[in-house]
């Protein structure tokens, strides 16, 4: 069985270039583009929580520029990216307010999403944002993104994003309809696949091999993707992304294929804290704390009364109790020596602390795990 879209409620969207560009005429699929953000919208008007990730940049501004088709070298495809992100930004926040969305524009490089205490800050924003119920549009920030330190796809960008911000459902349209066990276009007893349960080795190589600058964005960077959002507790659905209203099409049942998680993203997130992350450090709560965490709180510095270690924002820290007892641990909002500044303050004083607009939590609760 696989899951109906009206039960997911965060879904991340990722709309490739291809689906983007016509290349042939040099100009966007604006009535493309206008229905999608019908599709968005309906699913937006449930409730649900919709952000999209959108490739385009380089495709859009190389045309602007007047590149001739082939390759870019890496400072070409620089500046095309940032002729064309204003122009994409300003699409996705006309086609989105037509639907009366408000569209928000995050640009993001590969540190922002591995390194934690990057990653908390997009992801900070990012949560607002949705709270605000605004649809944020991301991509990467390619102009200054480097060879060694970009994604370069959007498949696992978009897969990263959706894992981060917990995500149930990532959905990346294609010009294929899913995955086959061979190539279709070459190979006449290709089967298709729709439903993925594991990412065996078989499937791997249903992917073909490695991505290469022409197939960037292939099947191969797709499973790629699907190993992180599954390992993260999200779904992930290839589907064709051609025709108009393609998410409408999924749900009145188009042929697709579903990568299927075996956890939850709350699962996947409390496992990686509770067990990947070495401690950096430990705080001892009082007994309100300590009851107001089990009670399902987030700690708060006043609940804090003192702290050790040489964390930094984002790392892993033990939680104790007054008599040496672990309560559980948690990812830490401030490095340590700002904590020790903190601890045992309400929430209001901080900023007269810190002279700016920190967290008031110390550990939200989202970032912890408690003991047994
Ligand atoms: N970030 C690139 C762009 O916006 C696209 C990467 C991809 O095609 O996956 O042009």
């Amino acid at each position: 069985m696989t899951p109906s879209l009206i039960e997911f409620r965060r879904v991340v969207l990722k709309v490739g270039s291809a689906l983007l560009v016509d290349r042939a005429r040099s100009r966007l699929n604006h009535a493309w583009l206008a229905a999608l953000a019908e599709d968005v919208a309906e699913l937006h008007g449930r409730g649900v929580e919709v952000l999209v990730v959108s490739s385009g940049a380089v495709a859009l501004g190389r045309t602007v520029l007047g590149f001739g088709p082939g390759a870019l070298r890496l400072e070409e495809s620089q500046a095309a990216a940032a002729v064309g992100q204003i122009a994409l930004a300003r699409i996705w926040s006309e086609v989105l307010a037509h639907q009366g969305i408000t569209a928000g524009q995050i640009l993001v490089t590969l540190a922002d999403t591995e390194e934690r205490r990057r990653y908390l800050n997009a992801r900070a924003t990012l949560s607002k944002l949705l709270e605000m119920r605004a649809v944020p549009v991301v991509n990467e920030n390619d102009t200054v993104a480097t060879t060694e330190i970009r994604y370069g796809d959007n498949d696992r960008l978009a897969a990263r994003v959706a894992t981060m911000i917990e995500a149930d459902l990532l959905v990346l349209f294609s010009d294929v309809d899913g995955l086959y066990t061979a190539p279709p276009a070459t190979d006449p007893a290709a089967r298709h696949v729709p439903v993925v349960e594991r990412i065996t080795p078989e499937i791997d190589s249903m992917a073909g091999g490695a991505a290469s600058a022409l197939s960037r964005g292939g099947m191969r960077t797709k499973v790629e993707a699907a190993k992180i959002a599954t390992a993260g507790g999200t779904h992930m659905l290839i589907a064709d992304g051609r025709p108009k209203n393609p998410l409408r099409r999924v749900a009145d049942g188009a042929r697709c294929t579903w990568f299927l998680t075996q956890s939850s993203p709350s699962t996947a997130r409390k496992t990686w804290i509770g067990g990947a992350l070495e401690p950096r450090g430990t705080l001892v709560l009082d007994e309100g704390a300590a009851r107001a965490l089990r009670g399902g709180a987030s700690l708060l510095p006043v609940g804090v009364t003192s702290v050790s270690g040489a964390f930094s924002r984002g790392d892993a820290v033990l939680l104790r109790d007054a008599a040496g007892a672990i309560l559980g641990r948690g990812l830490v909002a401030y490095d340590a020596e700002d904590a020790a500044r903190v601890i045992g303050r309400s929430s209001r004083e901080i900023e007269g602390i810190l002279g700016n607009g920190g967290r008031a939590e110390m550990i939200h609760r989202d970032d912890l795990v408690l003991a047994g």
